[in-house]
Parts: structure tokens; sequence; C-alpha cells
């Protein structure tokens, strides 16, 4: 990505500098990258579109045929639409843009019925999909206790939606920080080694007798080191150019993925936007 599109004199006022992402861990559901050559503003759009603007699927609408549990219809139901689903990445239209209008037909939503008869804890698992792709993303998730006797039996209804509407249709969780800053006055420093004990994450360490950072990013810039430190030689600060990112999936789609669409979302936006300065 480039952000260097302001031209004119002003960009020489300007260090232009390009963004880069460097992956620094992806496993599973978890996702870590450094994005730099951003800035504050540009870190935040990214976070709040992957929060609130990437479609995912999940319970809307429960009809119950019987429930003799001891919930109530509405809080079972509101149970059901936080169980995290998993989305197909294409295949489903929102149900805003299908021809249908209902939001009802197999373009834009899937059926799962679930039929239990107590004793039983009736969990996720039991819930049986009309998609074999769009199913629980796990099936252990208790859903009600049924009492010897007590019959459990409901449709529910699984569409696209944002998480800007429903915490339900949250694709997980992102967070950032800033890149910290770890300065040091090696004249005034006297080795003295109170910032390695400080420090809560155990990053300093002494080599050549001067403290130094083991790993940067693992720093919550809690300043413990500075404030110990006699001569008062470190200084901590923040790079607001560079973003510590931080992602975890509810499930339903991977991490990678859901910045990747985080990411086409604003630059649909973007385009929107330009050519609607144009029209001015
Ligand atoms: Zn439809």
């Amino acid at each position: 990505m480039d952000v260097d599109d302001r031209g004119g004199e002003e960009a020489a006022e300007y260090e232009v500098k390009k963004m880069e992402i460097k992956i620094r861990k992806l496993e599973g559901d978890e996702m870590e990258f450094v994005l730099s050559g951003a800035n504050p503003a540009f870190a935040n759009a990214l976070r709040r579109t992957a929060l609130r603007e990437v479609p995912v699927m999940a319970i809307d609408e429960v009809e119950f045929k019987v429930n003799d549990s001891a919930m109530y219809d509405e809080v079972l139901a509101h149970r059901l639409a936080l169980v995290p689903l998993r989305t197909l990445l294409k295949g489903y239209n929102l149900p805003g843009e299908c021809g249908c209008r209902e939001g009802r037909c197999p373009k834009c939503s899937v059926s799962l019925t679930l039929k239990r008869e107590g004793p039983v804890t009736a969990l996720s698992g039991d819930l049986k999909s009309t998609d074999e792709e769009v199913v629980p993303v796990s099936g252990s998730v208790p859903i009600i206790k049924l009492e010897k006797g007590q019959h459990l039996e409901l449709t529910a209804i699984a569409r696209l939606g944002f998480g800007k509407e429903h915490a339900k249709w949250q694709s997980g969780v992102v967070a950032y920080k800033y890149m910290p800053v770890f300065e040091l006055d090696e004249k005034a420093c006297d080795s003295c080694g109170a910032c390695v004990n400080a420090c809560p994450v155990k990053i300093i360490e002494l080599a050549g007798k001067k403290p130094k950072i083991s790993d940067i990013m693992l720093c919550t810039i809690c300043k413990a080191c500075a404030e110990v430190c006699p001569p008062k030689a470190i200084r901590i600060g923040s790079d607001p150019t560079k973003f510590i990112f931080h992602i975890e999936s509810a499930g339903g789609m991977p991490p990678e993925q859901i910045i990747l669409k985080a990411m086409g979302v604003l630059e649909d936006k973007l385009n929107e936007f330009s050519k609607q300065v144009k029209k001015l």
C-alpha cells in the first residue's frame, strides 16, 4: 500500500513512507503483525472496520416448535445467536442485497435444526445445518440443560450481518498498541541494574554492563524502568507510525481473512468517497 498521493508542495513537508506489514505470528485463530509507515488514524480505521464491517454468519431468528425447558424462548434464542458459526467467504448474499427480500432463501440464509429430549444438556453440536460448511465452530457450547421429560425442538435461521449491528456478528477481537521505544543515555547510565529488576515483563538484560532490550514488542510502556533509574538515563516512548496488531478470530473465518476483508471494505469506501468528491 502506498500513502504517497498528497502531491504538490505539501508533500515536501512530510517524509512519505511506504506502509508495510510484517506478520509476527499466525497460528490457528490468532494473528499478530506490525504495521509500519502508517498513522493512528489509519490504524484505528483498520481496527474499527475489522470489528464492525466484516460480515459473518450468526443465528438471527429462531422458530420454537417445543420448548419445555426452564428458559424462555427469548433467552434461548439469544444464547443460540452467540454461538460462533463458520462463515463461507463467498457464497451468501447479505439479506438486504438478496433478491428474495425476506432473507430466507438458500442464497442468503442457512437453517439449523435442533431436537433433544431430557435428561440431557443440549449442545451447539446438536444443531443440524442445511449447509455442512456453515456449522458451529465448536460443538461443545452448552445451550440448555433439559430435565427428564423436557423436550426442545427448534429451527434457527442464520444470516450474514455486521458487528456494528450486533456483537453476535463480530468476527473477532482486533486491537493494537503503539510500537514501544526504549532510549538510553549511555553516558548517564551507571549500570546499576535497577531497571532489570523493575521490568515486569523481564525484557531488560545487562549486556556488556549496559541495559539492552531482548524483545521491545513485549514492552507494555509501563515506564517502571525509567522511574527506578537513579540517574534518569532511560526514556520510554512510543512510535506513532508503527503499530502492533493482535487479532483473535471468533472462529468463523481465519484471522488473516478478517484483515484482508477489512482492507477491502476500507478500499471500497475510499473509492466511493473519491467518486462522490469528483462529482462536486
Ligand atoms: Zn435470499
